[in-house]
């Protein structure tokens, strides 16, 4: 086992792999930049290097200060966490040439599944549905034209190396293809420094629906079932629940046997997310993310698992120790994102936090970096705590989440809580009847 844990990231992610790590045994090292220096990430670490100013490109993303972080405090292994440089391929790739072990996946895998038109192809190898659409990248706006003819329109233009939401642009017929196309190729050119391209067919009413995947380096791959992230805004997941109100046991069993076999040929290791678009019955493949997800805590709650230990397991070459079989889906959990923005407009609302109050009570989590005096700075992602609850099914997991909404108090700025009170308080999504589109619909509805 590792001997200590340099976590290359910073708040609530970073405060869940040190309670990981500090289950296990193993000391933690923390980076930060200067606007961190005060930050719960920080304070509960075992030790803290500065590694530069606020602005990420010069801390969070600076390799030779996060490695040389590493070698002073004589850390053996780095934890990426998500976002930052999780799926750095070179990033993973030095800090195995330094001699320190990267907890995730090979860094051949990272770049393959970075390049979602790689991705795509080998999953269709290995005989994963995907979404229709053009066989690899389109290069010039008459394949475009061809692709978009034979699949049918509305089609979306998606960038290769796209994530977070960006560099993807729908058209809705012929008239339109030429601009989708330019504004996605600029996109993704300014975004990514990649302006590879490629065409899906636009699902007009999907689900989406993840698959939380664990491969050790013995050749033993296992699922935790599956995560409904369809509430979305911009692409961009709010609220998640597993499992997914619109799947059978027998449907989960069947995609998962299918993603893990293929994994498993794939030789892949550590933890991974296939994210799928689910509509009339039929899951499509769209793409893999190499690392552990935000919403990962629902699989935890819903398995009974703690995937940042067995991640870290798994790097130090431990075999997983349990089957599929032995895996049992019990509730059902709920996960409401908390972000630093105005429920209304979305504006990120940085500031101080001068009265802080989270919800207790049976079935409830909060993984929150914030306190009661905190300032959140301006310079990174805005969201700031995840409430999580698990229940015996989803009514009450509904209820219970209602009732840890009201218990929650973040003062002084302004915060998506009270949008996830109205979801809850919302008849169709208590249905659990809804797609990627509702939640764009329910907001502009007011
Ligand atoms: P990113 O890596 O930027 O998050 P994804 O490929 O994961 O991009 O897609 C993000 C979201 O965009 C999906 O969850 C879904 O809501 C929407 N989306 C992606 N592909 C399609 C498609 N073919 N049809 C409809 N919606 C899509």
């Amino acid at each position: 086992m590792f001997h200590k844990v340099l976590i290359a990231n910073r708040g609530e992610i970073a405060l869940r792999i040190q309670r990981a790590c500090r289950e296990l045994g193993i000391p933690t090292v923390a980076v930060h930049s200067t606007a961190d220096a005060e930050a719960m990430h920080v304070r509960l670490a075992d030790e803290s290097v500065c590694i530069g100013p606020p602005p990420a490109r010069e801390s969070y993303l600076n390799v030779p200060a996060i490695l040389s972080a590493a070698a002073i405090t004589g850390a053996d292994a780095i934890h990426p966490g998500y976002g930052f440089l999780s799926e750095n391929a070179a990033f993973a790739e030095m800090v195995e040439a330094h001699g320190l072990t990267f907890i995730g996946p090979s860094a051949d895998h990272i770049r393959m599944m970075g390049d979602k038109i790689a991705a795509k192809t080998a999953m269709a190898s290995l005989g994963v549905p995907l979404v229709p659409g053009s066989d690899g990248e389109v290069k010039d706006l008459d394949e475009a034209i061809a692709v978009a003819a034979r699949i049918g329109y509305p089609v979306l233009v998606k960038a290769a190396a796209g994530g977070g939401g960006r560099g993807m642009k729908v058209a809705s017929s012929a008239d339109g293809l030429e601009e989708a196309w330019r504004v996605a190729r600029t996109e993704a050119r300014t975004a990514f420094g990649n302006d590879a391209v490629y065409i899906e067919k636009y699902l007009d009413k999907p689900r989406h629906i993840e698959l939380q995947i664990m491969a050790d380096s013995h050749g033993n791959v296992v699922h935790f079932g599956e995560r409904d992230c369809s509430l979305q805004r911009r692409h961009q997941k709010l609220l998640e629940e597993a499992g997914s109100p619109a799947l059978t046991p027998a449907q989960r069993d069947a995609i998962g046997a299918t993603s893990t076999a293929g994994l498993a040929k794939l030789g892949y290791r550590n933890a991974g997310t296939l994210e799928f678009l689910y509509q009339d019955g039929q899951f499509a493949f769209i793409e893999m993310n190499t690392r552990l997800q935000v919403e990962h805590p629902v699989t935890e709650l819903l398995c009974g698992i703690d995937l940042v230990r067995e991640q870290i397991r798994i790097a130090a070459g431990q075999p997983l120790g349990y089957t599929q079989a032995d895996i049992k889906f019990s509730g059902h959990a709920i996960e409401c994102r908390i972000n630093a923005e105005d429920p209304e407009t979305f504006m990120p609302t940085p500031g101080r936090v001068t009265h802080f109050h989270a919800p207790g009570g049976l079935g409830v989590r909060v993984d929150s970096a914030l306190y009661a005096g905190y300032m959140v700075p301006p310079f990174y992602d805005s969201m700031v705590a995840k409430l999580i609850v698990h229940a015996p099914d989803r009514a009450q997991a509904i209820a219970r989440m209602r009732r840890a909404l009201a218990e929650f108090a973040v003062v002084g700025i302004k915060t998506t809580l009270p949008l996830h009170q109205r979801i809850m308080e919302d008849p169709e999504f208590q249905s659990g009847d809804y797609t990627i589109h509702w939640l764009e619909r329910f907001v502009a509805r007011g």
